[in-house]
């Protein structure tokens, strides 16, 4: 695709991180900044689980990084719902699961080796009359809303 962009990914949770390498692979000359508010492996205990088709799709489309996910995750084919004590066995319902900070460490550092490091510590914050609104919103020249030291920020589009 001719020319670069510019692109500024807010959030470096699983999507966020993702997203990143995937447009990195797709446009290399692109320059992407991703900005978290929380620090780098702050984690809330969670895991995230992807269906057996989900990583099927993963698998075909991305083998590096489906062979960097997987290892760190637990699979199981059935779900057994218990109902009035009765357990009720779903077969076929093949699911893989792994916890967060692992899913979002191994991320980074996919992202890390084609030289995109996401800053931690710095939250997007948008004007109090910014939020008040439903509109369009849109990347802006330099602005200083998204973290102190921040290059680009977001602002409305104006009316
Ligand atoms: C309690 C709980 C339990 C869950 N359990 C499961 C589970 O068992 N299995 C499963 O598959 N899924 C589970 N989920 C869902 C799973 O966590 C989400 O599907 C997954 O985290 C979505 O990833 P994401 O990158 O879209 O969003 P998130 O993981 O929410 O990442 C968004 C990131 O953006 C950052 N951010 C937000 N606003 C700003 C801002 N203004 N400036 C800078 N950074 C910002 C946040 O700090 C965060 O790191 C659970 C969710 C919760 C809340």
């Amino acid at each position: 695709m001719p020319g670069s962009m510019r692109t500024l990914i807010v959030g470096a949770g699983p999507a966020g991180l993702y997203l990143a390498y995937l447009l990195h692979r797709q446009r290399p000359d692109d320059r992407i900044r991703i900005v978290e508010q929380n620090p780098p492996d702050s984690t809330f205990g969670f895991g995230v689980v992807f269906s057996d088709r989900a990583l099927e799709f993963l698998r075909d489309d991305d083998p590096e990084t489906y062979d960097l996910l997987t290892p760190a995750m637990e699979r199981w084919a059935d779900l057994t719902i218990t109902h009035r004590g009765e357990p009720i066995t779903i077969d076929g319902v093949g699911f893989a699961a792994g916890g967060r900070l692992a899913l979002l460490q191994r991320l980074s550092r996919r992202l890390e080796a084609v030289g995109i490091t996401p800053e931690y510590r710095h939250p997007c914050r948008t004007s109090a009359s910014s939020r008040a609104s439903t509109s369009w919103w849109r990347p802006t020249a330099p602005t200083r809303s998204c973290g102190a030291a921040s290059s680009v920020g977001w602002a409305r589009r104006p009316p």
